[in-house]
């Protein structure tokens, strides 16, 4: 067999039932083996599945002169499907047949098999601690929950572009490396510049404002980077960064379009895909219940609402991690949250005349405790009004003219939220930590493999 240039039938095609009494060649990797002297049985995986193999040693007994060359044939192929490891890489071929007991329903009986590249036992075993499969994320990353998480979080990021392409939305890259801190100096990533300090972006917002400028409706996607000082199952020091902006969208329209974004992505998701979210533990039909409206609750009101659920939080007090937890546990649908005080959030958020003292803000809480995944706002287009913020704040005016000019020739009303990618992916599937949704996650121990 050739690995390259035979034709071989991708795994997860046989498991559809169309091969029956076919002969099939499969290629790939050990998954499991196990064998007898009478029996072997392999079971291979491939990039869209697994499947059971089996060959019996029909020459344990049969030695000698009389069985011939076609019998030390065999006996050389039983002994290769007996020697192998665990990921192993492996070609055969064989004929498929139906069987209950077999994972999937089917198995391949063997008529030959060649060994690629034997390489050294696997490392990773079954029960191993969470910080050696960290250790080892590189090989971990095949494992099959690893693989039917990695190919959701692709299916997710699909979605949401499809789902912004039909809008017409276009995309440019922001830059990785800024001169100023957007969300505030607390958990920036200092770098040297050629001798000036720079730092990796946590936002690409500002940059999106500007694409608004020329193209209107946009979004980058992107890196953030935060030095996130606290270990929490809902923080990376790395994560990828959607950020929609919108010239000519005030609060409502703004949060309007990440309702339908949400329910786009959450019905298309669960009618493509069930079977993979199944897999992962999410029943899918969890995903379905996102449609209609998202309740909509003022900051003042969700701060009365955790009072009354015994929580140890003021009126001025942002929310925390406990709050939304409480406010989500036993909600099927996410929630927003809007009009947060100004004076603990960002200073690009513009004033709700309407409500002084507080902002035209919005976060969107994913149900079942998941937390924050999106936050959003209008922006303060007045050049005057976004001075006077900067200036309560302290910001040096240096590092943002720029941004300062946009509202300086020809600026409009603009609104935009950031959506973390992993946050999303981490509610969607239901997973208990967000360092599963990435492959390689970096947090404040770990930027190792
Ligand atoms: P939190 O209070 O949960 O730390 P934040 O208010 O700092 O979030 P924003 O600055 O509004 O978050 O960022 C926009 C979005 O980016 C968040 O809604 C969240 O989905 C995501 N996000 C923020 N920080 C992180 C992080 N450290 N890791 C992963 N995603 C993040
Ligand atoms: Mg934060």
């Amino acid at each position: 067999m050739d690995c390259i240039n035979d034709k071989f039938t991708p795994i997860a095609k046989i498991l559809e039932g169309k091969h029956e009494g076919k002969k099939v060649k499969v290629r790939g990797w050990v998954h499991r083996e196990r064998h007898s002297a009478k029996m072997a049985f392999v079971v291979m995986r491939d990039s869209t599945g697994i499947i059971q193999c089996t060959l019996k040693n029909e020459e344990s007994g049969a030695e000698g002169a009389k069985a011939g060359k076609a019998a030390s044939e065999k006996k050389k192929i039983f002994e290769a499907a007996t020697s192998v490891y665990v990921e192993s890489s492996c070609m055969l071929e064989g004929i498929v047949k139906k069987d209950e007991r077999a994972p999937g329903g089917w198995e391949i009986q063997i008529s030959n098999f060649e060994i690629i590249y034997k390489g050294e036992p696997f490392p990773i075993a079954k029960d191993q601690s969470t910080e050696f499969l960290l250790d080892t994320r590189h090989l971990w990353l095949r494992s099959q929950k690893l693989t039917k998480i990695f190919k959701l979080r692709h299916y997710t990021m699909q979605i949401l572009r499809e789902f912004f392409d039909k809008k017409e939305f276009l995309s440019l890259p922001p830059p990785i490396i800024t001169k100023s801190a957007c969300e505030g100096g607390a958990t920036l990533f200092e770098m040297d510049y050629f001798g000036s300090p720079a730092y990796l972006t946590q936002s690409g917002q500002m940059y999106g404002e500007v694409f608004t400028t020329s193209l209107e409706n946009i979004y980058v996607l992107a890196p953030s980077f935060r030095a996130e000082p606290s270990r929490t199952v809902r923080h990376l020091a790395e994560y990828w960064h959607l950020e929609p902006e919108m010239a000519f969208y005030n609060q409502k329209m703004n949060m309007d379009l990440q309702e339908e974004m949400l329910i786009y992505l959450c019905q298309n998701i669960a009618k493509r895909h069930p079977q993979l979210l199944q897999d992962v533990g999410r029943n899918p039909k969890d995903l379905l219940k996102i449609k209609g409206t998202f309740e909509r609750i003022p900051y003042k009101k969700a701060i009365e609402k955790c009072q009354s659920l015994d929580l140890k939080i003021e009126y001025g007090q942002d929310l925390g991690a406990d709050e939304e937890f409480e406010l989500t546990k036993n909600l099927d649908k996410p929630i927003f949250i809007h009009n947060h005080l100004k004076a603990f959030k960002a200073f690009y958020m513009r004033e709700d005349e309407s409500e002084p003292g507080t902002v035209l803000s919005n976060d969107l809480l994913a149900p079942q405790g998941h937390g924050e995944i999106i936050g959003g706002s209008e922006r303060i287009w007045d050049e005057k009004e976004l001075l006077e913020r900067m200036k309560e704040l302290n910001l040096p005016l240096a590092d943002y003219q720029w941004y300062v000019d946009l509202r300086k020739y020809g600026s409009v009303p603009h609104a935009g939220f950031g959506l973390g990618i992993e946050r999303v992916v981490k509610w969607m599937l239901n997973l208990e930590h967000i360092r599963d949704t990435i492959p390689f996650p970096r947090t404040i121990n770990r930027y190792y493999p």
